[in-house]
């Protein structure tokens, strides 16, 4: 879909969709085959908005290296990379812009296309139940899964993701060259 095209209502719906489910514009335009920019025009316009979590403070050098090796493999969606720093989406996806280009982000694989229908239908018991628990705390000392091995360990804060044993590792040390050699400004 070009830029240039008619917005269809189903579009709207689409995007409303995206980003009620991924609270991030990166998302929604790679969903919907549009540039972030336009994407963004559209929502403002309908007064729809991505939701953008509170966590604005700056970004550790563990933050940036697991930022970077987990956008390296090309596996993990910007929402999978965002749930693993608590930060949103669109704060990775400008992160990553930064530190690896804006076509590595582009390169990021993207998550499913929220069904438009489905969302409109109240939600399921389950769901509900899962809205009264209280939120567990994300800052501070606690055991984390490490991002690299997924094992529990113990971590001093949240932005300290990776274990140790991970960090003694090659990988780790010096990651894969082409991390760093892609080019930024060929969009
Ligand atoms: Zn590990």
């Amino acid at each position: 879909m070009s830029d240039r095209q008619r917005i269809t209502t189903e579009d709207r719906e689409r995007l409303v969709a995206a980003l009620r489910e991924y609270g991030s514009y990166h998302v929604a335009a790679g969903l919907l085959g549009r540039t972030r920019g336009s994407v963004q025009t559209l929502a403002s316009r309908m007064g729809a908005v991505a939701g953008d979590r509170a966590r604005r403070d700056s970004w550790t050098p563990d933050e940036d290296a697991q930022a970077i090796a987990m956008a390296a493999g090309r596996r993990h969606t910007l929402p999978d990379i965002a749930t693993a720093l608590d930060r949103s989406p669109d704060a990775v996806a400008a992160r990553l812009i930064v530190l690896v280009g804006t076509r590595a982000v582009a390169d990021l694989p993207l998550p499913p296309m929220p069904d438009v229908a489905a969302r409109k239908s109240p939600p399921s018991e389950r769901e509900r139940d899962d809205r009264k628990k209280p939120r567990t705390p994300t800052t501070g000392r606690k055991e984390r899964k490490c991002l690299l091995c997924g094992n529990l360990f113990m971590s001093d804060s949240i932005g300290n993701r990776v274990c140790l044993e991970c960090k003694r590792s090659d990988d780790w040390i010096s990651p894969p060259v082409d991390v760093y050699l892609r080019p930024t400004c060929h969009v």
